[in-house]
């Protein structure tokens, strides 16, 4: 590979994902991804836990989701009475 080739195939590389996780090198485009994944999936335990089942997520948006689609619960009627822990309202 001539050296002229390897500096575009550098450069490329570091615009699709600029931004490297220091944990686990998974690379981002955006700041608010790479935060996300430092916050809530490098290396940090499942916090969502669902009351119901006892399933964790590790994201907020997939527990609404599971809540959703394995439980039939709207949106609507969770709500999060801290970072990670939330009721379900009657419906
Ligand atoms: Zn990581
Ligand atoms: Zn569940």
């Amino acid at each position: 590979m001539k050296p002229i080739e390897l500096s575009l195939y550098a450069s490329r590389k570091s615009l699709d994902a600029p931004l490297r996780c220091p944990n686990c090198c998974h690379g981002y485009k955006h700041k608010a991804s790479l935060y996300n994944h430092m916050t809530y999936e490098c290396g940090v335990e499942a916090m969502f836990e669902c009351t119901i089942c006892g399933k964790k997520c590790k994201r907020k948006m997939h527990l609404i989701y599971h809540l959703g689609r394995v439980h039939s619960i709207l949106r609507s009627n969770i709500v999060f009475v801290s970072k990670t822990g939330y009721k379900i309202l009657d419906k």
